[in-house]
């Protein structure tokens, strides 16, 4: 049987128009010749009944400190009123159907509740139903420990989902369905001219993500990555080809090497950062600069962005942390200057490997928009710029229009 893994994201199942194109994409599935498993989220976003967000809040507004046991049970249901309609949805279009929970579709996860991660899948349900002909609908988002405990994989989770069936039926893709073209070059609620990719390859997407452009959870591109299953970005509602995402510079299908064509893929950005410069040139330099980073270790904070200096260090913070971090440097006797209200900008290419003259081009952009750089950093496929945070869309336009759109 030659399976394929279709996800569809919240936006795509939150009306029943949305159901019918949700549909519309199976049955064309079918009809190519393919077995579909299709792996849905809850239905719409916060404020609509059944979304997830919903579904929090009417037991916090209870009580705010219910465990995450019961929040994981509370949060299964948006995928399994989800999946059930999707069912019917299919069954009344004539095409047979069955639903399945994480847990009986055999998404074994480990015991993290609110968090948890997939161990292992047991397919032989849905490969029992497969083989009876059925549509096999799975609910994303959730699974079962070994303990028999209902669990969820954390924001992003039906992507993991998608992922590891992909892997555990051997399908020939993933394809996560979503609310734009694919992958495109930039966030498009900040880009207006931001154009989907053709294709990226895996590393790209990881860092895509791990960089704030979170179409496609991290954690679902390593799952598909060790067995090499291409995964496709596509949108519910248009017929665009969408975004293949493959192994780095492969030749795929007849297609050429991916990465050579362009230095850059995407532009992201992440906000509200704090910035720290900690002072440490109290004369003992090395051992005082082990002594901070211990505490903030200690302390559980993770830090992003650090640059270690003879008499300083520079680093930065998610905003939610910045007040235990000034703590941890009050406690411990450090003197830092703070800078609030931070953003991150990054620039990702496989293709700018090597190439010279890359960051030359990000001041040239940022310099002509007056935007200034208070930190930077790079990898081998990405550049990082801290900048101010109501410079931010700016940036990541001023960076699109460098090396994207051109204009
Ligand atoms: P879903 O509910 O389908 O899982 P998500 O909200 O998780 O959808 O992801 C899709 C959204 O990601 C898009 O609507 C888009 O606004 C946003 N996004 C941010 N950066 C990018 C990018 N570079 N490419 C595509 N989408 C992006
Ligand atoms: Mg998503």
């Amino acid at each position: 049987m030659k399976f394929l893994v279709q996800k569809f994201g919240g936006t795509s199942v939150a009306t029943p128009q949305g159901r019918e194109m949700v549909a519309a994409k199976v049955v064309a599935a079918k009809e190519e010749g393919y077995m579909p498993v299709v792996v849905v989220s809850a239905m719409g976003r916060n404020g609509d009944p059944y979304a997830t967000d919903t579904l929090i809040n009417t037991v916090k507004q209870i009580n705010r400190n219910v465990s995450p046991r019961e929040m994981d049970l509370l949060m299964s249901c948006g995928e399994i009123i989800s999946g059930v309609v999707m069912v019917a949805t299919l069954e009344k279009m004539g095409h047979p159907a069955v639903f399945l929970t994480g847990a009986q579709a055999g998404i074994i996860t480990d015991n993290n509740f609110t968090e948890a991660r997939i161990l292992r899948v047991k397919p032989e349900a849905v490969l029992k139903h497969a083989r009876e002909g059925k549509i096999v609908v799975v609910a994303g988002f959730q699974g079962i420990s070994e303990e028999g405990e209902i669990t969820t994989l954390g924001r992003g989770g039906s992507d993991t989902t998608a992922a590891a069936l992909g892997v555990a039926l051997n399908a020939e893709y993933v394809d996560i369905y979503t609310d734009v073209d694919g992958i495109m070059t930039a966030d498009p609620r900040i880009v207006s001219d931001a154009v989907a990719r053709e294709m990226v390859t895996y590393d790209e997407i990881c860092q895509l993500a791990h960089e704030g452009a979170k179409v496609v959870h991290p954690r679902a591109v390593e799952i598909v990555m060790q067995k090499n299953i291409p995964l496709r970005v596509k949108s519910t509602f248009s017929d665009a080809p969408g975004t293949l995402v493959t192994s780095s510079g492969e030749v795929y299908k007849g297609t050429i090497d991916i990465t050579r064509d362009r230095t850059i893929t995407g532009i992201t950005q992440i906000p509200n950062v704090v910035q720290f410069k900690v002072n440490t040139n109290g004369g003992e330099g090395l051992k005082q600069q082990r002594r901070l980073f211990k505490g903030l270790a200690l302390a559980g904070i993770s830090l992003d962005f650090i640059n270690v200096y003879p008499d300083q260090v520079v680093f930065t913070v998610k905003e939610e942390v910045a007040e235990k971090a000034t703590q941890v440097l009050e406690n411990t006797g450090f003197v830092a200057e703070i800078i609030p209200g931070c953003a991150k900008v990054a620039a990702v290419g496989a293709g700018m490997t090597g190439v010279p003259g890359v960051m030359a081009s990000i001041v040239d952009a940022l310099a002509k928009e007056n935007i200034p750089i208070l930190q930077s950093s790079d990898s081998h496929t990405t550049i990082w710029v801290l900048v101010r945070q109501e410079d931010m869309e700016r940036a990541v336009r001023a960076l699109h229009r460098q090396f994207i759109s051109g204009a």
